[in-house]
């Protein structure tokens, strides 16, 4: 046997045993006339010794050995003098009978240590040094772990776990595709699987019934911080299923993994519409940790001689609690940080409840009746600090969710250890881009209005459809989006009508989704479902805001692998192969 234990198992009791260790130098310290070697596994890490009775040879090999050296090590397990209370191995050591190096080791660039002293480039340059410290390490087992959770949770409701293709055609999730030349058929691509939304809707065609995967998903989106061009969602599938059916499913799912994974507990998923979610919060995926919900103030401050007020489409506030003694500076500094490009604002207008009465920034504009009054609307009382935003309705209302998300953190409102989940409701079903005149899918052109809305839909009335809902949902936790999915039209005339909305020609829709229309008419069932994405969740479990912390080998912030030096040139024979055209190769 290479080893009989792990460097994590070794206690007291086993005293006297004699043991074979295997596994990396983590510390070698000299003290008087012995040597101490810390030797690190996946388990965790045993001190060996080397001390006066130690055999000749071994205690000459162990001068020798540096940082990350690999070993194995034969001794005897024994009682330390001196105990190490914070590690599981800590009451015992290895005295040393045999000591083999397996592999010797150059320094490492940074040090393999719980508080590392290499930066987030060298550690990304050398992921497999950088996977051997315990943060990164419990990251990822931390990941395993959900993983799971969740295959038990959908295995016992009868799921199926199926593999889709990744060399497939254009998926319609909205972004770009990442695409793949075929080598034996010129000039025509694959395009990797932006999500296996067509896969995963032919497979209830095929009565597969409860489908889901944990699945890599591939979207070539501009640069934004904490994106991964590839990505793992939970994707799931269910047949003869209503949104009511779906909501129990998956918020079953995820009661269970938090309950299993963090030992939280949430019985009820609260509901929200995307309207109200909007107008009180100012976004589709509010943390609703805490209240300090946005007001709408416009008619209420127009018409009394302030012009920006005036001219705004939208005035709104929000309540920060107690803040009525934030100083000069302190709201200077905030009006700086609502007018960063991130957030856009033009300005910020405030009232302070101060205790020797109102203090406000447009006191020049209104009586104080008046700016009592948008007092009693924000609910603020003394002490509080009222905080004015205006502009584009869409933009302000954007800002004002960031502005309260910030002020809330300020507050420490948004508790780390508290979580609050919310199923968002009633989306959108369409998005109109007044540039472009035409309509995009809010979530993708597969998904159903809501029964309700139906008619509104097919009169194909722009207006009309403008108020159209869908039949979508997201999972949201502390105002992140963890999920989201939707009930799936099924029927041949709503889903052209989609297409029509949507503005593809029946040539552009049949071309690239003719296969799935064509499904539908050999029987499809009614289906729904959602997709979670797993990166995400895990970093939520494990409290940081960064996914790359949760992937073994991530890519960076500019989409590239430092460690493997991709994406690269390919060699000019490969080009020639793939048929592509080697004189417009660019530099
Ligand atoms: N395919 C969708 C997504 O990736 C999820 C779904 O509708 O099930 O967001």
């Amino acid at each position: 046997m290479y080893r009989t234990h792990t460097c994590g198992e070794l206690r007291l009791a086993d005293a006297s045993k004699k043991v074979t260790l295997a596994g990396w130098v983590q510390r070698v310290r000299k003290l008087g006339g012995m040597t101490f070697i810390d030797l690190r596994d996946r388990y965790g890490v045993t001190q060996l010794t080397v001390n006066e009775k130690t055999p000749e040879n071994i205690r000459l090999a162990a001068e020798k050995l540096g940082r990350e050296f690999v070993l194995q090590a034969e001794g005897v397990v024994v009682e330390r003098a001196s105990k190490n209370g914070k590690i599981p191995t800590g009451e015992v050591e290895i005295s040393l009978l045999e000591l083999r190096v397996l592999s010797a080791a150059e320094v490492p660039p940074f040090t393999i240590e719980d508080e590392s002293d290499g930066g987030e480039e060298l550690r990304a340059k050398y992921r497999y040094l950088d996977l051997r410290r315990n943060p990164v390490k419990n990251a990822l087992i931390l990941r395993h772990r959900v993983a799971q959770e969740a295959r038990k949770y959908l295995d016992a409701q009868n799921f199926l776990e199926i593999e889709t293709p990744f060399l497939i055609k254009s998926t319609p999730e909205g972004a770009r595709d990442f695409v793949v030349p075929s080598r034996l058929h010129h000039g025509e691509f694959y395009a990797l699987p932006q999500s296996p939304q067509t896969f995963k809707q032919l497979l209830m065609v095929a009565g597969y019934d409860r489908y889901f995967q944990i699945v890599r998903c591939f979207r070539d989106e501009d640069l934004r911080a904490d994106r991964q061009p590839e990505f793992t969602q939970i994707d799931c599938e269910m047949a003869f299923v209503e949104r009511e059916d779906i909501l129990q499913t998956f918020g079953g799912m995820m009661q269970r993994l938090f309950r299993h994974v963090l030992g939280v507990e949430f019985d009820n998923i609260p509901r929200m519409t995307y309207a109200d979610a909007m107008r009180d919060y100012g976004c589709d995926k509010p943390d609703v940790r805490f209240g300090m919900k946005i007001k709408e103030l416009t008619p209420q401050v127009q018409g009394k001689g302030f012009a920006v007020f005036d001219s705004a489409a939208y005035v709104g506030g929000i309540c920060a609690e107690g803040c009525a003694g934030y100083t000069r500076k302190q709201l200077d500094e905030l009006t700086e940080w609502v007018k960063r490009p991130q957030i856009g604002a033009k300005g910020l207008a405030y009232i302070r409840l101060a205790e020797d009465g109102l203090k406000s920034s447009i006191d020049k504009f209104y009586a104080p009746e008046e700016l009592q009054q948008v007092a009693a609307t924000l609910g603020a009382k003394p002490g509080d600090l009222i905080l004015i935003l205006s502009g584009n309705e869409k933009q302000t209302l954007n800002a004002l969710c960031e502005l309260r998300l910030e002020m809330g953190a300020r507050l420490g409102l948004r508790r780390r250890g508290e979580f609050a989940p919310l199923w968002v409701v009633d989306f959108p079903l369409l998005d109109w881009d007044d540039e472009a005149q035409r309509f995009y899918a809010m979530h993708h052109p597969f998904t159903s209005p809501q029964p309700d809305d139906l008619s509104l839909f097919m009169s194909g009335d722009r207006e009309a459809l403008k108020t159209v809902r869908a039949d979508a949902y997201d999972f949201v936790m502390n105002g992140v989006e963890l999920g989201g999915g939707s009930i799936r039209i099924f029927d041949a005339a709503i889903q052209q009508q989609m297409f029509k909305v949507l503005g593809f020609t029946p040539e552009d829709a049949g071309y690239k989704f003719g296969f799935l229309t064509n499904a539908f008419k050999f029987g499809a069932p009614p289906h729904g479902g959602i997709a979670f994405g797993f990166d995400r969740l895990c970093s939520m479990f494990g409290g940081s805001d960064s996914i790359r912390d949760y992937i073994a080998f991530p890519k960076n912030n500019a989409a590239r692998d430092t460690m493997i030096d991709s994406p690269s040139h390919i060699d000019d024979t490969q080009l020639k192969e793939l048929g592509i055209d080697i004189a417009g190769k660019s530099e």
